[in-house]
């Protein structure tokens, strides 16, 4: 996770280069334009640690430069910026044509690992994709896709990237009017399933094939020498996004809205919104208001990344030759999901092997979290403490339980377990401490810091963000962080609205 390269030249926004690979495409892909200037923007805040991915040393964020760039008020030199189309699946009913409605790509620039980073304006003024809306964003979704983007990362999930939120008193109506903001996005390409959909469904097979052989050329190379190179690229996604949705479960992320226009080609975790952690266990939770039907409930999620994997095959199969070949490309997911899932909760339990009986040991844990609606991060975190001679260390996870006695039968089969691999108490509590984070993005927390933000003090979104970019790190000087949600949490509602 370590990819904190300095470029020792590189300091300021002048030393960006831009290119813009996606502008080669033909003209029906995208529209040029310059974004809506901002008025009277200011630094809400930047994130180093993006920043670095692309050279930017720490000083240049909190410039005058830097703001006027990322705000979309100043063109940046070389820069070609476009917004692209796409169409998409939203809520499971096809929806036409989408596209970049108050996104702006500004081009690409050179990465510290060697590759190239797209830079995105989000909220940076209407498009021709825009339909009703109102081309902005306010700071309300914009913290939460900032702060959410750089603790994904933290987390070690594939994520976009988000460099920083500019702010300005701009209003724009929501249910209420809110101010606006910019948040500006980092990831190697923003095509999306619902980019090749929008191919497949107007029949315009060359600009399908065109589409694809750009981005198998930009970010699967090593796929142009496969026997047929689009059945590879779905296999390839399909195993990201089996993998991606068995990180997502793990820690309890909940995306919101997995609307094909929402999935990245790359398998990035893409568009948050209503998004949310679990926190009282219960597989059912739907964290999106808007999603009345619960289709992207916490436990619908592996299903539905399934479900987008097939709109993508579909989309493919043109190119691909033959329904047999593009099922084989799918057929996968649920055995890579399954694999990746199994691995992640032995993590998560301190599981060195693999016995007949994990299965069990694991429904019981479940059943147990989901009837006593027990936090699921601390759940995990505090069964870390857990010693194997019962002498202590669970009084706090115990705690968390209504019934106290069906957790003690629990905890002896999983001590029983323990004992079976001979797992030592202080090795397994720093292996587990490592896949259980002690700090996530609860909504609560963000809310608090959006409120502080609307009242102008950043100083919330900036420590939350740096608490969160070390979560499995202990930081007792932030315990309070950590803690379960207050009382006034419970009625906290998040929507499509942002
Ligand atoms: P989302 O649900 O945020 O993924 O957005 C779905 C589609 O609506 C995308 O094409 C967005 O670009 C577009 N969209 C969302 N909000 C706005 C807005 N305020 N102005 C213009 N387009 C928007
Ligand atoms: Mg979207």
């Amino acid at each position: 996770m370590n990819n904190r390269l300095a470029f020792p030249e590189a300091t300021g926004i002048a030393h960006l280069r831009f290119a813009n690979a996606f502008a080669s495409l033909p003209a029906a892909f995208y529209t040029r334009l310059a974004p809506t200037p901002l008025p009277a923007p200011y630094l809400v805040a930047a994130s180093e640690q993006a920043a670095q991915l692309i050279g930017l040393a720490p000083p240049a964020c909190a410039s005058e430069d830097f703001i006027q760039t990322f705000s979309g008020n100043r063109a940046a030199a070389d820069s070609q910026s476009l917004a692209a189309v796409y169409s998409g699946h939203q809520f499971g009913v096809w929806a036409g044509q989408l596209g970049d409605g108050r996104a702006i790509l500004l081009g690409d620039v050179a990465a510290s690992d060697g590759g190239r980073l797209e830079l995105q304006l989000k909220g940076s003024g209407a498009t021709p994709y825009s339909r009703m809306g109102d081309g902005r964003a306010v700071l309300r979704s914009s913290i939460r896709e900032y702060l959410c983007s750089e603790a994904m990362a933290a987390l070690g999930i594939p994520t976009s990237r988000a460099l920083s939120v500019i702010g300005s008193d701009q209003l724009a109506m929501r249910e209420r009017p809110e101010t606006t903001a910019v948040v500006t996005r980092m990831a190697p390409s923003f095509v999306r399933f619902g980019s090749f959909e929008h191919w497949y469904y107007n029949n315009r097979r060359e600009e399908l094939k065109t589409l694809a052989d750009h981005v198998i050329a930009g970010f699967y190379p090593e796929l142009q020498a496969a026997s047929n190179p689009y059945q590879a690229l779905l296999a390839e996604v399909t195993r990201r996004t089996a993998q991606l949705m068995a990180q997502w479960q793990a820690v309890g992320f909940m995306h919101g809205v997995m609307n094909t226009d929402n999935m990245s080609i790359l398998g990035l975790t893409l568009d948050y919104g209503p998004f949310g952690f679990m926190e009282a266990y219960d597989p059912g939770h739907i964290c999106n208001h808007t999603d009345q039907q619960g289709r992207y409930a916490y436990a619908r999620q592996p299903q539905i990344g399934h479900w987008n994997c097939f709109a993508l095959g579909q989309a493919l199969l043109p190119l691909i030759g033959s329904v047999e070949e593009t099922e084989a490309a799918l057929g996968n997911y649920q055995a890579i999901y399954g694999a990746k899932l199994d691995e992640l909760l032995h993590a998560k339990l301190g599981l060195a092997s693999r016995q007949p009986d994990d299965d069990k040991l694991l429904d019981a844990m479940f059943a147990l979290m989901q009837g006593s609606h027990v936090d699921f991060t601390l759940f995990f975190r505090r069964l870390g403490n857990l010693r194997l001679d019962g002498s202590g260390g669970d009084e706090a996870l115990r705690d968390l339980f209504i019934d106290r006695a069906a957790f003690d039968a629990w905890a002896l089969q999983y001590r029983a377990r323990l004992k079976l691999e001979n797992s030592q108490d202080r090795s397994r509590k720093l292996a587990m401490d490592a896949s259980n984070p002690k700090y996530v993005l609860r909504n609560y927390l963000a809310q608090t810091a959006i409120e502080r933000a609307q009242e102008k003090d950043f100083s919330e979104v900036r420590k939350l963000q740096q608490i969160l970019e070390n979560p499995f790190d202990e930081q007792p000087q932030h315990a309070r962080y950590a803690e379960l949600p207050p009382d006034w949490a419970r009625g906290l509602e998040v929507s499509c609205s942002s």
